[in-house]
């Protein structure tokens, strides 16, 4: 099977992947509450079976280890992690720079975490890189962006979407003994950075998930979300005048 995990490979095995195809795909999210039935890094943990379905729909490119740094976030819920963009950004703009030294033409951000906050970071730190080094090709988008399934967006916060994705990727991980639809206790941390989405220790989600989600919907939404950057990896590849697989 073909290993496509950065972290898995020996330097002969990287050499020859860059070689064969000059993709990167980065795998970013956040550790945040996704409700009492989800698993705090869920959005990494999803955003990665993503990515690494991408490069098996590429046949190839090197997907690098997940990373949980990203902005806000419901900061304030249990849990939550977040970070500045001044932090972040460097550390995008570097990471970028060290994967063009690696020999990168096409580099593929994709990030599992959603919200205003962290999808304009993204495609800000990404139009940077971009505008400052022509050679490399950046795609840097959340997962959702322009992809549709039956006719819905296939993005929320723990809700249908996540869930049903979750099912699909790792089905032993989702809690349904522990889910409720409306919580009213939430624990809040009074000190978070940003209190982002003006959060409440009231949360209720606007439908029963163990009625909504399933396993099937989270495939499909896999299966478009990675349809979606393969093809979009593949053109950049055709642009560059790269065949690709
Ligand atoms: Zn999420």
């Amino acid at each position: 099977m073909t290993e496509f995990r950065y972290e898995h490979m020996y330097p002969d095995e990287f050499a020859a992947a860059v070689e064969k195809l000059p993709v990167f795909i980065v795998p970013t999210g956040l550790l945040e509450w996704h409700g009492d039935h989800l698993p705090l890094g869920l959005d990494t943990l999803k955003v990665y079976g993503i990515c690494l379905e991408v490069a098996r729909k590429l046949g190839g490119g090197i997907v690098l280890p997940p990373n949980y740094y990203g902005t806000p976030g419901f900061s304030t819920y249990l849990g939550t992690l977040t970070y500045s963009e001044q932090t972040l950004r460097p550390l995008f703009l570097e990471l970028f720079g060290q994967l063009k030294k690696a020999g990168a033409k096409v580099i593929a951000l994709i990030t599992g975490h959603y919200g205003k906050t962290q999808v304009d970071f993204i495609h800000a730190v990404g139009a940077e890189f971009a505008a400052a080094n022509p050679g490399v090709h950046i795609i840097a988008r959340p997962e959702y962006e322009g992809v549709t399934v039956n006719g819905e967006s296939p993005s929320d916060h723990a809700g249908k979407w996540e869930t049903s994705m979750f099912l699909a990727l790792h089905p032993d991980k989702v809690r349904w003994g522990s889910y409720r639809q409306r919580i009213t206790d939430m624990k809040t941390y009074p000190d978070a950075p940003l209190d982002y989405h003006k959060e409440t220790a009231d949360w209720t989600f606007r439908e029963d998930l163990r009625k909504t989600s399933s396993a099937e919907l989270g495939r499909q939404a896999v299966e478009a979300i990675s349809d979606a950057f393969a093809a979009d990896i593949r053109n950049a590849l055709t642009g560059r005048g790269f065949s690709s697989p």
